[in-house]
């Protein structure tokens, strides 16, 4: 018989006296402290890490950017702001913030598949890099930048012609709304140089939440080699290539963390190549929930204790109108558990099967489904680990009209 499969090991945050410390408060002290349950809670530290863990292994050439969708805090986004080489944004919303973060303009890149006049007018006014997704995009923004004297900086979204093997999420190869088909591109190319908009690169993203880096590193190649072959239609030279991101974190049972070395050593081919085959090429990656994800918590408090027909039910004041993801609503095919654990019962002594369901009257309100854990009651606090990214902004909040959860940056 094969071994249950096993979330893997959590250990970001340590546990001191039974309970979980997050940014150096046991959990017991945040809740109180903050006044109110459910929340958020992000750490800088673990954050922190996690950048210096990258960039040490990635080359130095290669610019790392924050897909602030993932999280879009104004507070996280301005920590990141400090410490990546640029933002990625994809609305108006996710734009103001990224520029009253203190990320200089230039170094934030705007896409999306439905820019609005408005948005484009915002981005034009901004002076940030569009990535472009359409024919009717490039016509549009020559039209404003003309009206308003502005330079339009544009960048291709490249929809490839392959796809990220293993992805969560596929959102590239194939017939897809993103980007522009590559075989389609050329005669993009052609009508951006006839309206003089100033092209500046390339960006292609095949998918998200990858665990393998073999998948990753064989997209990148692609990604590149479709780069280098589009390269010879560019009205000028391609000075940024946005090669996406796709790193994943580890969710469910069974699933283990990225090995990051392949895909580094792949870089640093990938740059060496670019240095000859497009030489004033800047290599990019843009990353979301690998950055921020792990150092996030959801936190809620256990409001009643349950026994039906012998299945114990912990019901909590928080649920998936905060954490669809967590659901298992959030793109899942089939439920999994999240990693849980009571937070003030870390270390526990004695331990039983539980689910943890939320306040909704629907029965997908689940936070974990008969899962080991510490023998809780009403007052003891849920901690769902691996919640810093497509959470609380990717929840439907309003939806029963519960209190909505807190967040906070520590
Ligand atoms: C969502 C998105 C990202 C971030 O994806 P993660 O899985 O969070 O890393 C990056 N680039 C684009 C274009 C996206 O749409």
């Amino acid at each position: 018989m094969n071994a249950k499969p096993r979330h893997a090991p959590m250990n970001q945050f340590p546990i001191v006296d039974g309970e979980l410390v997050i940014g150096g408060k046991p959990v017991t002290q945040l809740a109180a402290e903050l006044g109110q349950t459910p929340l958020y809670a992000y750490d800088r530290a673990v954050i922190d890490a996690r950048i210096a863990r990258l960039r040490t292994a990635l080359p130095t050439t290669v610019k790392l950017h924050y897909a602030i969708k993932a999280n879009p805090l104004p507070a996280l986004v301005q920590h990141m702001a400090g410490r990546v080489d640029g933002l990625d944004v994809a609305s108006e919303g996710e734009l103001a913030v990224a520029l009253a973060s203190g990320m200089p303009p230039q170094e934030i890149s705007f896409a999306g598949p439905a820019k609005r006049k408005p948005e484009l007018e915002a981005a034009l006014r901004a002076g940030v890099l569009l990535n472009v997704e359409s024919f009717r995009e490039v016509e549009l923004l020559a039209t404003l930048s003309q009206r308003l004297g502005l330079p339009a900086r544009v960048a291709v979204r490249v929809n490839p012609d392959f796809e990220l093997k293993s992805s969560g999420m596929k959102m590239g190869g194939g017939p897809k709304p993103f980007g522009v088909d590559a075989e389609d591109v050329p005669r993009l190319l052609a009508r951006i140089g006839e309206l003089g908009l100033a092209f500046e690169g390339f960006h292609l993203f095949a998918g998200s939440q990858n665990l393998r880096a073999a998948a990753i590193v064989e997209a990148q190649q692609m990604s590149y080699a479709l780069a280098l072959r589009l390269a010879a239609h560019t009205p000028a030279p391609v000075r940024t290539l946005n090669l996406g991101g796709g790193f994943g974190i580890p969710y469910f049972p069974g699933d283990t963390p990225l090995d990051l070395a392949p895909i580094a050593a792949n870089l640093a081919q990938l740059t060496e190549q670019a240095r000859s085959e497009l030489p004033q090429a800047e290599l990019v990656i843009e990353l979301g929930r690998y950055l921020v994800g792990e150092a996030g918590v959801y936190v809620c408090r256990i409001i009643d204790r349950k026994v039906s027909r012998g299945q114990v039910f912990l019901v909590c004041d928080g649920g998936l109108h905060h954490h669809l993801a967590a659901s298992g609503n959030f793109g899942q095919v089939i439920r999994k558990n999240y990693p849980v654990i009571i937070g003030n019962k870390a270390a526990p002594v004695e331990t039983e099967t539980a689910s943890v369901v939320g306040p909704l009257c629907t029965p997908l309100d689940i936070l974990a489904e008969r899962m080991e854990l510490a023998v809780a009651e009403a007052g003891d606090l849920v901690v769902v680990y691996q919640s810093g990214a497509y959470g609380f902004t990717a929840s439907p909040r309003a939806f029963l009209g519960h209190p909505d959860a807190l967040e906070v940056l520590l």
